[in-house]
């Protein structure tokens, strides 16, 4: 698989020997390494695609980490992508029991891990790598010429560095766990509930491993999805 230059600089152009790259071997490139971003990884390797793969955290998973404790609402069999399978099979994988319904991190342990460390994903995958914007080459605040027909411009953080990297296409698989929606159901962020933010958790605490903060207390659960029925469950 082709590897991809990281570019700091803005003209694209490899420094090392002032070409630039044709539009049609950029790479794909693909935002987070949770189930989807690795499915997409999956299925671009499947069809011979080059594509490169950015995952903020130092692993993947990374949000599902957070709820690693709890467990999924869909059994194995709709939890794996159908081109992540086929590798995986081609590998020395054991496929769980479809009828089974896995924890976040057992899903983490026995699919998205060893999908990530096969050799058609492993090399293009860059840990660490904190997608902070995205724009159009050639493009700016006042020119647009031609806009769609340009590539990509990725601006990465890593270390504190920024890094740039041009793409042909961009797949955003950042999920939603990101950006919690407000208490108030209409979606406004009043600043009264922001001044609390300290205190209230919009994810799924694993309320056992931290007994001390709320053992004994009452707290309330605002929201009427899954996740303050899941709490309310635990
Ligand atoms: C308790 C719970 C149970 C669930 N059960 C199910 C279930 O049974 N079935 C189901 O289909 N879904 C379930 N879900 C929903 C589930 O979270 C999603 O289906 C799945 O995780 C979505 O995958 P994703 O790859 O789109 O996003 P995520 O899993 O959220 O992955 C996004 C990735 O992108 C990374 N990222 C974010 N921003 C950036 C950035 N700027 N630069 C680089 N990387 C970035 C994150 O670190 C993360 O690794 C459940 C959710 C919860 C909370």
């Amino acid at each position: 698989m082709k590897t991809f230059k990281i570019l700091n600089q803005q003209t694209c152009c490899d420094p090392s020997t002032n070409c630039c790259t044709p539009e049609s071997s950029l790479p794909v490139a693909i935002i987070g390494a949770g189930p989807i971003g690795l499915a997409a990884a999956a299925h671009l390797a499947v069809r011979k695609q080059p594509f490169i793969l950015f995952e903020g955290c130092e692993e993947v998973g990374g949000n599902i980490r957070t709820w690693g404790h709890v467990t999924l609402f869909s059994p194995w069999q709709y939890n794996i992508d159908s081109s992540a399978k086929d590798l995986l099979q081609q590998a020395d994988w054991q496929e769980p029991n479809g009828e089974l319904i896995p924890t976040g991190q057992e899903l983490i342990d026995t699919y998205l891990q060893p999908l990530a460390e096969l050799e058609q994903l492993k090399p293009s995958i860059h840990l660490n790598h904190q997608v902070i914007a995205i724009t159009r080459k050639y493009n700016d605040k006042m020119k647009s010429k031609d806009r769609n027909e340009q590539s990509f411009l990725l601006y990465i953080k890593e270390k504190g560095e920024i890094k740039i990297v041009e793409a042909r296409a961009v797949l955003d698989a950042t999920g939603t766990w990101g950006n919690p929606n407000p208490a108030q159901g209409n979606g406004v962020w009043l600043p009264s509930e922001q001044a609390l933010s300290e205190n209230i958790d919009y994810h799924i605490p694993n309320v056992t491993a931290s007994p001390s903060l709320y053992a004994n207390k009452k707290s309330p659960l605002s929201g009427a999805g899954i996740q303050p029925l899941i709490l309310y469950l635990i």
